[in-house]
């Protein structure tokens, strides 16, 4: 085994490799660009070394640089994560010759899978199904328009060196032709410097099945299926192992394709063999074909780690040392049903454009494996992929996965960044996805009622209101709040333009009632948190300097709205002086028996990052000064009373 290896990524994949070769006593060195000098992978790895500046061409993508600080710290063999440099077969073979171990295949493996054409040659050379379509070299617009019609409306144009869906066109009739292919050849040219295509016939109701395999340059075995048809753009978004209804004859099939693609290679490290599956009339074994071949450890490995137990990380560091296979094919057994939701920070609600921010609150759920690059108080940059997780849950059986699966992203909360947290939650209750009824369509069809904002529940904005006037918080025990609590305060709260306010009535610490929207609703306090009309639900609230997000079935954001302004503005006058709002006495300007006219400063609170002045509200006598400066208070306490003057 390895004594150190380099890790050439960043982000959750980076944390990732990290974490298995520590638990295998590897010791890790991380590289880092400018923009990720404080980032959670540099923190995770025993070494770093800053390798340039932060877009990716000049430091991720930067194989001189990745190499020397190899050499430099000593790592013998470098991981190369997915994405960057992965799937570069001159950075393999460059790492070869420096003397390292490329920790993935032969650069010749990569190359020969790396155009669509050359190994859909190769794949049906080794008897493995391939799309029908023309891959010949004669790119000739007329020539391509003919073998379109001779493969058969409707037809896909893909760019021989295509990926994440650039530069494929869909195609319905002939007179499309043309048009499509030429906007096909700019976007390939554009992408990928290459604007060869093929054309394949395209695949009606398709769903998206691909096989991981495993080959250590003589054997080669398979980890079972992932069923990746929840896909948006032809981006994936949720995956699953094992494939939903699945039969034992088709599995069989595309299995044995699957490995012989591999071996036709002598391929060693991760792989997964892609293929398209015709699902018009359920899973038939002759209905399915090859489509690719990526030769790297893939974003959703996690769902076959689940189902079968194994740590591919772990099988990759082992194998790049100089092991065999650690199981044969039979010891590799599947067990239950596993589903990865990718969460993103990006606006679903606004065609998924990507968001950058400041991740101000981040939390998981214990019930998923989260795989993350960021920790809370992150920033989203707009260098990288704006991914913030992958959410991974395991369970005995599929129904029961995919409501974990809810259940689990109910229980993650991310404030300061839009994310597509409330789109994968509809998606999960998507009543086809939960009968096993998907194909790569199935998103888009739903696109609209998946990304509908929701509406803003009454009890979401009753718990950011409590949450903002500090009412969450347990009142001390020898505050002053019981003895000095008003009958009556006004709560508010803001959401973009709108300003919600409340009447809240408190009958004790912990009950009260709140008048709001026309409506009582009764509240009290049960293990530390607020139920409303004796109904416990999901929603909770995450105060921040000068927000509120309530997270449960959906997430709302909410600003804090100056509760100094508003009174103020509505001119209360009153012989007690409450805090407004729970915060640090900064400052007390006023003793027992002193005169104060109106206007004159009283005392200084901080909250919300912020120094109020509490002036009196009309002329009068100190009667009793409850506070001194560094007292914490909860928001209505009492901090002066005053008297009309003799
Ligand atoms: P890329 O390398 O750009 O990701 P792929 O060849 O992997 O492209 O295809 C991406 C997705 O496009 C697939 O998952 C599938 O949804 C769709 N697709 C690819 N080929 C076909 C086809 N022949 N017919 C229908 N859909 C296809």
């Amino acid at each position: 085994m390895f004594e150190k290896i380099l890790i050439a990524n960043r982000g959750e994949i980076a944390c990732r490799i990290i974490e298995t070769a520590h638990r295998l006593g590897v010791r890790t060195v991380a590289v880092y660009s400018d923009a990720d000098a404080n980032a959670r992978h540099v923190e995770m790895a025993g070494e770093a070394v800053h390798i340039g500046r932060a877009p990716a061409a000049e430091s991720y993508l930067n194989g001189v640089a990745i190499i020397t600080a190899a050499k430099e710290t000593g790592a013998e063999g470098i991981h190369p994560g997915y994405g960057f440099l992965s799937e570069n077969p001159d950075f393999a073979d460059d790492v070869a010759a420096a003397g390292l171990t490329f920790i993935g295949p032969t650069g010749a493996s990569i190359r020969a899978m790396g155009l669509k054409d050359a190994a859909k040659k190769l794949m049906e050379k080794a008897g493995v199904p391939v799309v029908p379509g023309y891959l010949g070299e004669n790119q000739d617009p007329d020539h391509l328009k003919a073998e379109a019609a001779k493969v058969g409306y409707p037809v896909l144009i893909k760019a021989v060196a295509g990926g994440g869906g650039k530069g494929m066109r869909r195609v319905d009739a002939a007179q499309g032709f043309d048009n499509a292919l030429k906007s096909a050849q700019s976007e390939a040219q554009k992408a990928f410097g290459n604007d060869a295509v093929l054309v394949e016939k395209y695949i009606e109701k398709p769903r998206h099945i691909e096989f991981q395999i495993f080959g250590d340059g003589k054997d080669v075995v398979h980890l079972f299926e992932r069923d990746c048809s929840l896909q948006r753009r032809h981006q994936k978004v949720i995956e699953e192992a094992p494939a939903p209804s699945m039969t034992a004859e088709m599995r069989e099939a595309m299995a044995s394709a699957a490995v012989n693609a591999a071996r036709a290679i002598n391929y060693r490290s991760a792989g997964t063999i892609e293929f398209i599956v015709d699902a018009s009339n359920g899973l038939r074994p002759s209905w399915f074909w090859f489509m690719e071949m990526n030769t790297r450890l893939q974003v959703e490995h996690p769902v076959t780690e689940a189902i079968t137990g194994i740590d591919l990380v772990e099988w990759q560091l082992r194998v790049a040392a100089g092991e065999s296979l650690p199981k044969s094919q039979d010891q590799i057994t599947l067990n239950g049903h596993a589903f990865e939701a990718r969460l993103y920070s990006e606006d679903a609600e606004n065609g998924f454009l990507p968001v950058t921010g400041n991740l101000t609150h981040l939390q998981f759920s214990d019930l998923a494996r989260n795989d993350t690059g960021v920790r809370e108080g992150d920033v989203i940059s707009p260098h990288y992929d704006p991914m913030i997780a992958k959410i991974t849950v395991h369970s005995s059986s599929r129904e029961l996965a995919l409501s974990q699966l809810s259940a689990a992203l109910d229980g993650t909360g991310v404030a300061g960044t839009v994310t597509n947290l409330a789109f994968l939650q509809n998606l999960s209750r998507n009543k086809d996805f939960r009968a096993g009824n998907v194909d790569t369509g199935l998103i888009e069809r739903n696109v609209k009622a998946l990304t509908v904002p929701k509406p803003t529940p009454n009890a979401a904005i009753l718990i950011a209101m409590l949450s903002a006037s500090g009412l969450d918080e347990q009142p001390a025990q020898h505050a002053g709040f019981t003895l000095w609590q008003p009958l009556s305060q006004t709560l508010t709260i803001g959401k973009g333009e709108q300003i919600f306010s409340a009447k809240l009535m408190m009958q004790g610490a912990d009950r009260g009632v709140i008048n709001f929207d026309g409506q009582d609703y009764q509240i009290s306090r049960t293990n530390g948190a607020w139920t409303i009309n004796n109904r416990k639900s999901n929603l909770r609230a995450v105060r921040m300097a000068n927000t509120v997000s309530v997270f449960g079935n959906g997430a709302w954001h909410f600003e804090m709205v100056d509760p100094l302004k508003i009174s103020q503005t509505k001119g209360d006058v009153s012989d007690v002086i409450v805090a407004p709002m729970p915060g640090l006495v900064r400052a007390v300007f006023v003793k027992v028996g002193q005169k104060v006219t109106m206007g004159d400063p009283l005392a200084v609170l901080e909250a919300m990052k912020m120094e109020h002045t509490l002036t009196a509200p009309r002329n009068g006598m100190i009667a009793e000064v409850l506070v001194k400066a560094d007292d914490q208070v909860q928001a209505g306490a009492a901090l002066v009373r005053l008297e009309e003057p003799e």
